[in-house]
């Protein structure tokens, strides 16, 4: 996983100020998890209908506890062709801030059984993430910063697993790359 490389001029000082905040609250009333099996029973049983609802479910419960407006989600069967100019768009999803619509799909998940649910879910909440940058934080072009990535604990925390510290190596240009061994081995 890599940043983005810093803006030049123009929202810089927002690009910095996502970049310090590494910090997310999590929700502590124990529903998301509960949630996230759902989308994994789902995934499971490739009830495409059903994961979209459980996504909708989980964005509903996060986003007043973050208070930003509900993001609508579609879940599709595989990676539109087509991407708009500005959305964001991941290996497994994207972000339309303008009507604030995540897209997630499934086929390239589907294939690897195990993996699919991780992918499903880190991939909403990597997606909710931009949501929060344009809807709380106020961060022009919700960039991947290093913050960026240590807010997106939102998805640990949803799958009861324990959240990872993230060792970063510099790398040209003013980005980032994460140390996978480091962060795995939980070295300090
Ligand atoms: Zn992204």
């Amino acid at each position: 996983m890599l940043t983005d490389a810093p803006p030049r001029k123009l929202n810089l000082a927002g690009f910095r100020e996502s970049d310090r905040r590494t910090a997310l609250d999590l929700p502590d009333d124990g529903r998301l998890p509960g949630i996230a099996k759902s989308i994994e029973s789902a995934m499971k049983a490739e009830a495409i209908a059903s994961v979209r609802r459980a996504c909708a479910d989980f964005l509903k419960d996060v986003s007043p506890f973050y208070g930003v407006p509900d993001c609508s989600v579609r879940v599709l069967a595989a990676r539109p062709l087509r991407v708009h100019e500005h959305w964001k768009t991941e290996l497994f999803g994207d972000y339309d801030p303008e009507v604030m619509l995540i897209r997630v799909w499934m086929r390239t998940a589907v294939r690897k059984e195990v993996s699919a649910f991780g992918a499903i879910l880190s991939t909403l909440c990597h997606e909710f993430c931009h949501h929060l940058d344009y809807k709380k934080f106020a961060f022009a072009g919700s960039r991947h910063t290093r913050g960026f990535y240590e807010r997106a604990v939102l998805h640990h925390h949803a799958r009861g697993s324990p959240p990872k510290r993230l060792f970063w190596v510099p790398m040209p240009g003013g980005r980032w790359r994460i140390d996978w061994q480091k962060t795995n081995r939980g070295a300090s």
